[in-house]
């Protein structure tokens, strides 16, 4: 792949990079059309990186399917579809690690502990082999996609990366690779962060700023549904993530929870 992408860059080729970890939706798919407006050669690649999951996380059981994959990439354009091994990825006795500080001390950061230290490692990695020019990340992974940009800045990466907005099901819940884990009775639960969500959202429209107000809101939606387990519900700056009291700024609300033993992530802006 590393030798393939300087070829292209010699050919004077733009490259777009969509990382991914497979299982392709429909929202990954959308991050391919930005890809392809923005390059000349769409690169995704597929790896469900270990050293993101926590040990009680469900990397072994994360779902993979290689060959749809490939069938939905290509017919979406994907021009290289890139898949490389753990051995590849993390070569024998590797120490080497790319940690994020402030923007990780919030919000998933304590729950997932290691966890964008993985993906921040792996996407460091999978951007030095691929040489993109631009690289297209979901705003589904809000503080995600916050990190990423914050690596690029400090590492002064050569690459602009590009935020798009969560698809979603006509229900309203956020496309997932994990949602297959769900059934009828969790998704209609499930529900409840993005009706949440929608909720303050509309709330703000309407002229509510004061946060208290807004989570309180927020919670009793979530409340409504009975399995479902709040493990995180905030409203922060958009830019450092930071919780702040009235939405006075362009902000964020956040909520992860859990769902017998899954967990879900789900988010919107509040500007
Ligand atoms: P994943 O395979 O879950 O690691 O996701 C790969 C990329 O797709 C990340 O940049 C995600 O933020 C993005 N993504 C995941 N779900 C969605 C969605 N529903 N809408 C838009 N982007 C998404």
């Amino acid at each position: 792949m590393q030798k393939l992408s300087q070829s292209l860059l010699q050919q004077g080729k733009r490259i777009g990079f969509v990382p991914t970890m497979g299982f392709l939706h429909e929202g990954h798919l959308s991050l391919v059309d930005v890809a392809k407006k923005h390059s000349d050669v769409a690169v995704m690649s597929i790896f469900v990186n270990p050293t993101q999951f926590g040990p009680n996380e469900d990397y072994e059981r994360y779902p993979r399917d290689a060959a749809r994959d490939q069938k939905l990439a290509q017919q979406r354009g994907v021009d290289y579809l890139w898949m490389p091994e753990v051995e590849q990825m993390y070569p024998a006795g590797e120490q080497t690690k790319v940690v994020v500080t402030e923007l990780t001390r919030g919000l998933c950061g304590p729950f997932r502990p290691g966890h964008f230290m993985g993906v921040a490692t792996v996407v460091a990695k999978l951007f030095h082999v691929v040489q993109a020019q631009v690289a297209v990340f979901g705003e589904k992974d809000f503080q995600q996609l916050q990190v990423i940009r914050r690596m690029v800045k400090d590492l002064l990466m050569p690459i602009e990366i590009i935020g798009v907005p969560t698809l979603r099901d006509p229900d309203g819940l956020a496309m997932s690779s994990r949602n297959v884990y769900l059934n009828e009775e969790e998704r209609k639960e499930v529900l409840g962060i993005s009706q949440a969500i929608q909720a303050v959202q509309a709330l703000l429209k309407n002229g509510e700023t004061q946060v208290e107000k807004l989570l309180a809101v927020a919670k009793s939606i979530l409340e409504k549904s009975p399995h479902l387990k709040i493990e995180y519900l905030e409203i922060v700056d958009k830019e450092n993530l930071e919780q702040i009291e009235k939405i006075d700024r362009p902000a964020r609300i956040l909520i992860a929870a859990y769902i017998h033993q899954k967990r879900f992530i789900d988010n919107g802006a509040l500007e």
